[in-house]
């Protein structure tokens, strides 16, 4: 009976007994409640205990697949309700009915008790599963095999991947690709597809890839671009196809589609129902789609607990004690921060006025229990979706995708505090692009915009996923490291410098490449985020008097 069963079967058939187990507790409550209607009709406090544990029971009980003990309390629900709606209507034959009802409440849940607390209809629990990321990821970079026949051509395009924090393999001949292949899989193959002696890369790659458990994405480069040739490409399963010459940035952002497989941040959603049993069981089916949930009980702690765990959406009940569903998701909406907060009511309230009404107070939607564990994932998942688009398009910036300069503000007084607490260090590094406004005057606004976007890709490449970097302003950019003595994180931002320095920028037919200075500061030397800021600005100055092209720690 203790022992804690892990699968989800196992985890719902106990919280069933729990349920089943506390049934004659409850229905001795109940009883309180209808002896205190009998003496007083008017009694509006028993009237309301009285229908919540009625549609309470009728809600779990449903949901958990007893469906004779769901019908009966749905019986009597409907009888609480008149009480409290027009107590002076009820007759004689009323209160038998009731009593009748309570005591067949008693039973079955008796009956079901001693069948073990099987349901009468066992509910679908549908198995989830994420994808995994690609291993080959966390072994220090992303490895990509380049074949051309041309050795200058393929080492200058492999350079420059290499300053965006890929690592290179070159192969000039599809033979030794498949040998490379074959011993160790790369995160994505490049390759050309007119070798000598007629050889095709598409065929080639085909060859190759049917040898392989699993297909590797592919990109291709030609000098053709006539249709044949696209064709077969995506025929070879190319998942990109570029006509030579080729942009490095744009091959980086088709790579970084294709390669990066960030595992998704699990959805959070807080789950509030009066009745544990109910909670749990619509956490676990939540869990097992891979969210992480927190339940609430007690509608008194919600803006407590929105404040710690920060969800994505949350899951409310209806009928509640102390204040009812509609009431706490004003109360929440009421709260600036979560104004776009998604909430969704899920009870089992079926009249439609009732459901209108509790939306009014700007819920996302309404959900009915008992409801299918699929449709309450698809109906979760869906909002948390849309939250999360909504937080990120204000989080960062649009041009970059990095944090913008609210976000970055805000990450940087977090670390601070957090290293504070923890007695760690951190530092904090200010970018700037050199001479940028000529860029601009020379190549034009968009040109200098490709210039930003290749700066962003490289701060983002290289650094560490614990470390933050957001865009500050036009052309500053500012970088968050943790845990680093400053000499350490001089040098890494040094080795970004110089992986920025070596990027070439294409415009028209010019070529040109851009640099930047960089101000490190560290904390807790400088004690304070204005502090730290300044410190990092100072050094940055420094750095651009200095020449330019270079890394100024503050040494102060
Ligand atoms: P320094 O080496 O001293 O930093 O010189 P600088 O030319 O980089 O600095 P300055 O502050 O004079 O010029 C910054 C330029 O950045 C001016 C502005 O037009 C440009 N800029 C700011 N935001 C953007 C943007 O989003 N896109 C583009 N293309 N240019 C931008
Ligand atoms: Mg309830
Ligand atoms: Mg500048």
């Amino acid at each position: 009976m203790n022992e804690r069963p892990s699968s989800l079967h196992g985890k719902i058939a106990q919280l069933r007994e729990k349920f089943i187990a506390q049934m004659p507790g409850r229905a001795e409550e109940a009883l309180h409640h209808f002896a205190a209607l009998r003496a007083d009709p008017n009694d509006s406090v028993a009237a309301a205990n009285l229908h919540r544990f009625l549609h309470s029971i009728k809600g779990t009980g449903n949901s958990f697949g007893f469906r004779e003990l769901g019908a009966i309390a749905a019986s009597g629900e409907h009888l609480a309700a008149r009480l409290l709606e027009n107590p002076a209507s009820v007759s004689a034959e009323f209160w038998d009915e009731l009593s009748e009802v309570l005591s067949n409440v008693y039973l079955s849940a008796e009956t079901l008790r001693k069948r073990g607390a099987s349901p009468s209809h066992e509910p679908d629990i549908p198995s989830f599963e994420m994808p995994q990321a690609d291993d080959s990821e966390d072994a220090g970079g992303r490895l990509i095999y380049l074949c051309d026949d041309d050795p200058l051509q393929v080492e200058q395009l492999a350079a420059q991947l290499r300053c965006f924090g890929y690592m290179t393999e070159i192969f000039t001949d599809p033979a030794e690709l498949r040998t490379a292949m074959l011993a160790k899989r790369p995160s994505a193959v490049i390759m050309d597809i007119n070798f000598p002696d007629g050889v095709s890369g598409t065929d080639a790659l085909t060859d190759i890839m049917s040898a392989m458990s699993q297909p590797v994405p592919a990109i291709f480069l030609s000098a053709r671009a006539d249709f044949e040739a696209r064709l077969n490409a995506v025929r070879a399963g190319g998942g990109a196809y570029f006509h030579k010459p080729v942009n490095a940035l744009d091959l980086v952002t088709t790579l970084d589609e294709l390669t990066v497989q960030k595992k998704p941040e699990p959805y959070r959603v807080l789950v509030v129902d009066d009745e544990p049993a109910i909670a749990s069981y619509h956490s676990l089916i939540l869990q097992e789609a891979n969210m992480i949930t927190y339940q609430v009980h007690k509608p008194e702690r919600v803006l407590e607990v929105l404040q710690e765990f920060r969800p994505d959406m949350v899951l409310m009940d209806m009928y509640m004690p102390s204040c009812n569903g509609r009431e706490l998701a004003k109360m929440v909406r009421q709260v600036p921060d979560y104004f776009s907060l998604p909430i969704v009511f899920l009870s089992s309230e079926t009249d439609k006025l009732k459901q209108f009404s509790a939306m009014r107070v700007g819920a996302e939607g309404f959900l009915t229990k008992p409801i299918q564990p699929e449709d309450l994932v698809t109906a979760v998942a869906i909002r948390a979706e849309r939250m999360r688009a909504l937080r990120t398009l204000m989080a960062r910036d649009s041009l970059t995708g990095l944090f913008n300069h609210s976000t970055t503000t805000q990450m940087l007084a977090n670390a601070i505090a957090n290293a504070g607490r923890q007695q760690e260090s951190l530092c904090f590094a200010m970018i700037d692009v050199d001479r940028f406004k000529a860029v601009n005057d020379t190549y034009g606004h968009p040109v200098g915009d490709q210039v930003l976007l290749a700066l962003a890709r490289v701060l983002q490449q290289r650094l560490r996923n614990s470390d933050v970097v957001g865009r500050y302003g036009g052309e500053e950019f500012a970088v968050i490291l943790r845990e680093d003595t400053l000499d350490q994180a001089t040098r890494i931002i040094d080795q970004l410098r110089e992986d920025f320095s070596k990027v070439r920028f294409h415009a028209g037919e010019v070529e040109f490449s851009c640099t930047f200075s960089a101000g490190v500061a560290d904390y807790p030397k400088f004690t304070r985020m204005e502090l730290l800021r300044e410190a990092a600005d100072r050094a940055l100055y420094i750095a651009k008097k200095e020449g330019r092209n270079r890394v100024v720690a503050n040494n102060d």
